[in-house]
């Protein structure tokens, strides 16, 4: 398994270290194989060896810069063979990433702008750190009318979205409707969301 476009953190480039920390480690090692990253062949060289090493082993699901995760119906596979192998416990997953990759999407009402400010080094309030390109305000004339808006927005990205903390903090409102239409949402944000995220 030889480093990759997406990353260098390989079984590879890891072996000598991984023999080393089997042989001086005081403390619980844990192996991450990462669906997405690699082939999915690859991915299940990695549990074997966590195990066969004595091991913790841990699956992720990588996401592309934009938050969103989406896998190929052969990285999907994968993902099950997986869970058959080393069992759905050792899937530190929550719900909504277990849903997202056995079923490709896992919608939610995204009340980021609301419920969750992402506000980066310029004082601009932005939806997520993954969206920034696609709303902003700054924040000195963010208003509480600007908060009701964005709870009523729904969010074009919300099928296939990994951002775990905006998802906590919009579940306790998942029971209220979101009154805008995206149609409004890209007069908002001055572009389509729809056509460049969906
Ligand atoms: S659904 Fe919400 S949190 Fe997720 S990427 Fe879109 S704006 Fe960000």
């Amino acid at each position: 398994m030889a480093p990759t476009a997406t990353t260098v953190k390989v079984l590879e480039s890891l072996r000598k270290r991984l023999a080393d920390l089997r042989e001086h480690a005081r403390f619980q090692v844990v192996v991450s194989g990462v669906v997405g990253a690699a082939p999915p062949d690859e991915t299940f060289e990695v549990i074997a060896t966590a195990k066969a090493m004595g091991f913790r082993p841990r699956v992720l699901v990588v996401h592309g810069p934009d938050g969103q995760i989406r896998l190929s119906a052969e990285e999907r596979k994968g993902y099950t063979r997986l869970q058959k192998m080393i069992g759905r416990h050792l899937f530190e997953f929550s719900r909504y990433r277990h849903q997202l990759v056995t079923t490709g999407e896992a919608p939610f009402k995204c009340r980021a702008g609301s419920r969750y400010l992402y506000v980066d080094e310029y004082g601009t309030v932005g939806w997520c750190s993954q969206t920034r390109q696609f709303f902003g305000k700054p924040l000195a004339e963010y208003t509480y009318g600007d908060l009701r808006r964005q709870f009523h927005t729904p969010k074009a990205c919300h099928r296939q979205c990994t951002l775990g903390c905006v998802r906590s903090s919009s579940v306790f409102d998942a029971w209220r409707p979101q009154k805008k239409s995206p149609h409004r949402l890209e007069t908002d944000a001055g572009i389509s969301v729809q056509s460049k995220i969906a």
